[in-house]
């Protein structure tokens, strides 16, 4: 499994953490299909993997297993707040080439002002088909307007007008368009492009950050780093204790009401197929009583110059281990059982872990967990990794967490705990 930076580093979108977690289990003997084109045959290997758009489940479940016990699913999501392109995106202003885009989910703004921005998603062709692309040279800046231009910015704050002030410029010729650029760019005749999905993305690369390299420094940390965790748990975990899956969904961001995120009906049309093709399998409600959902989405540690967002007692800090959110109006699905024998396996593994509770001045966020604990009737933990300036274009969190992720999939997915 290739590192966490690299992950990081080639997956600037939802459809590239696909690819590349499809072409990663390949490597260790996962048979990978497109969802639309996998027939019976593809749910009766012992190791599989379906595909569709921004969204992806592996299994590791021998056909000979009916999984009397219960399987155990690691959830995460694949996209993040962004800035996508609009079907007719190029304009121009006063001279200045500039791009529509729309704000996809969740955007700290502010983060996205000044930076060099690149371009990637997926074209479609006019033959039905459809590729990945990704132009890591940075094309594109929104421009933040000067200080002596905005006098007021130091008493009453930055304020960004979604549709005027996101704009990026790309060039100072009027006649630019973007589909011929980007067909110029990826080698296509115009007449062969139908449609895209494209997005722009920070071209700067992740780093280690601090005095000691503490820090993982990157755009997407929520959620590629749970993404990357799972996978790589599922692909190193060589004795599992049960029927394991890795269900990477997509649209989080936005609510995961799509056909493929955590509240469309993928994860469960997949289940179903795995057990038609399972020998002797229960029907999937008796599996369900006993099967585990572990939602992994990242945290929000504590930030030293805003410690009063926290409740100091329920507050992560990187470093320590993943957290394990809780919430009692259910924006967490933890319940306190599963969480106790979650955290007793740790322990006792020697991983670390954390608690996460809201403060009650600040209602938290959700996430996959209750949406498919709900769809599903799993018993469901919500857990992930401590970070800073969550919805940043450039995210941080502790350099150690994502190993100890890792730890605990891996421990979670090899003992009967
Ligand atoms: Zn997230």
């Amino acid at each position: 499994m290739i590192s966490l930076q690299e992950f990081l580093d080639v997956n600037p979108t939802s459809f590239h953490v696909v690819n590349t977690t499809s072409l990663e289990l390949e490597k260790a003997g996962f048979a990978s299909k497109s969802y639309v084109n996998a027939d019976s045959s593809h749910f009766a290997q012992d190791q599989g993997v379906v595909h569709r758009g921004g969204a992806l489940i592996a299994w590791n479940w021998p056909v000979n297993n009916p999984a009397s016990d219960g399987v155990l699913i690691f959830g995460a999501h694949t996209d993040s707040p962004g800035l996508h392109l609009k079907p007719n995106c190029s304009s121009t202003t006063l001279g200045w080439a500039q791009l529509n885009v729309e704000i996809y989910g969740g955007v700290l703004l502010n983060s996205w002002l000044d930076r060099d921005l690149g371009v990637a998603g997926r074209v479609h062709l006019a033959d039905g088909t459809s590729k990945l692309v990704r132009i890591n040279e940075p094309i594109a800046r929104i421009a933040q307007l000067a200080i002596h231009l905005d006098r007021e910015i130091s008493e009453k704050g930055l304020l960004l007008h979604r549709q005027h002030h996101m704009k990026p410029i790309w060039g100072t010729n009027s006649s630019l368009s973007f589909t011929q650029w980007l067909c110029e760019k990826i080698d296509f005749s115009p007449q062969n492009l139908s449609g895209f999905d494209l997005q722009l993305f920070d071209t700067q690369k992740s780093a280690l950050l601090g005095s000691s390299g503490e820090f993982l420094v990157s755009g997407r940390l929520d959620n590629q780093v749970s993404c990357w965790a799972a996978v790589k748990s599922l692909i190193e975990t060589t004795r599992a204790q049960k029927p394991t899956l890795v269900a990477l969904f997509d649209h989080e961001e936005v609510g995961s009401e799509s056909i493929n995120g955590a509240a469309g009906p993928l994860l469960e049309h997949v289940l179903a197929e795995l057990l038609l093709n399972r020998k002797d399998s229960e029907c999937f409600a008796t599996i369900a009583k006993k099967s585990v959902f572990v939602s992994a989405d990242n945290a929000h540690a504590i930030h030293p110059n805003y410690q009063d967002k926290h409740d100091h007692r329920h507050a992560p800090m990187v470093n320590l281990g993943p957290a394990v959110k809780r919430n009692a109006n259910q924006r967490y699905a933890t319940n306190g059982e599963l969480a106790s024998r979650v955290v007793t396996a740790a322990q006792r593994a020697h991983i670390p872990t954390q608690d996460f509770v809201a403060s009650n001045a600040m209602p938290c966020g959700s996430t996959i967990g209750p949406i498919s604990a709900t769809r599903l009737g799993i018993d469901t933990i919500d857990l992930g990794v401590p970070q800073l300036s969550m919805h940043s274009a450039r995210e941080m969190c502790g350099s150690k967490d994502p190993d100890y992720l890792v730890d605990l999939f891996t421990l979670l997915g090899s003992t009967d705990f």
